[in-house]
């Protein structure tokens, strides 16, 4: 299996931002643009605040988006004051959960313990999961990257069954280039997905490693999303502010099927 049999998925990563209306009407603007064409070659997954879900599954009826949340608790229920249960993702509309985001792990103390915890327990309940990793600046220029990535991988699927990597995309997010308008270049963004893809293969087997959809996300945007995809081991993308312009965001799935 190769880049070629391997579905792009592209996600929108919303972050904090629409209410239940404006993501009602951000949905059905993607929905218009995506009317009529063939996008059966990637997937499109909209990863919408908490509050968001009920009203972005009925807007994505009958559409090829997904949904998925941005975060999800480890314990099916309890007293966990302001956390969400994948259960409760589930009962309204999320397929999918974002876990491990940098914004997540550098302002909420998510570490790979818990980002781990979050990945087995969203799995154990029948979500899929878009696990992000990615290197700090000083450990880039460190030249650390590959080790902090790899380290990641490793901690973060701990416990999780061949199985299960089924229903887990993985993606890199250098966290220097996340929300900040620098890109990691196309060469650096294949060169941190193939060391993925690599441990993925030590962790599992290299055929397992090749079905895994590996997505890069840093400042993606309709301009430099064709020349990222392109890349063998770069097989879709997690994207933040570009996936708040419907027009954008449509152009870097085009981009993703060519
Ligand atoms: C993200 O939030 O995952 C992201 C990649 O953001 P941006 O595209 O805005 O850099």
């Amino acid at each position: 299996m190769n880049k070629a049999v391997r579905k792009a998925v592209i996600a929108g990563n919303w972050k904090m931002n629409k209410t239940p209306a404006e993501a009602t009407e951000l949905i059905n603007s993607i929905k218009a643009l995506i009317a009529g064409k063939d996008v059966g070659g990637c997937g499109i997954i909209a990863g919408v605040p908490f509050v968001d879900l009920p009203a972005a599954a009925e807007a994505v009826k009958g559409s090829p988006i997904k949904l998925a949340a941005q975060n999800v608790h480890w314990a099916e229920k309890g007293a966990f004051t302001g956390e969400i249960s994948a259960e409760m993702l589930k009962a309204v509309g999320a397929e999918y959960v974002i876990i491990g985001h940098s914004e997540r792990r550098q302002y909420f103390g998510e570490t790979d313990e818990t980002v781990n915890k979050r990945v087995i327990a969203a799995l154990a309940a029948g979500l899929k999961v878009i696990l992000c990793v990615g290197e700090l600046k000083e450990q880039r220029l460190s030249g650390i990257t590959s080790e902090v990535v790899s380290m990641q991988v490793k901690l973060d699927l701990a416990g999780v069954t061949a199985a299960d990597m089924a229903n887990v995309i993985i993606a890199y997010e250098p966290v220097w280039a996340i929300g900040t308008g620098l890109t990691a270049t196309a060469a650096q963004a294949e060169e941190v997905c193939a060391v993925i893809r690599g441990v993925l293969a030590s962790l599992y087997d290299a055929s397992l490693a090749q079905s895994v959809t590996i997505q890069y996300g840093g400042s993606m945007n309709a301009g430099n999303a064709a020349e990222l995809l392109s890349m063998e081991n770069v097989d879709g993308g997690l994207i933040g502010g570009a996936s708040l312009k419907p027009a954008d965001f449509v152009e870097i799935i085009n981009a993703a099927q060519a």
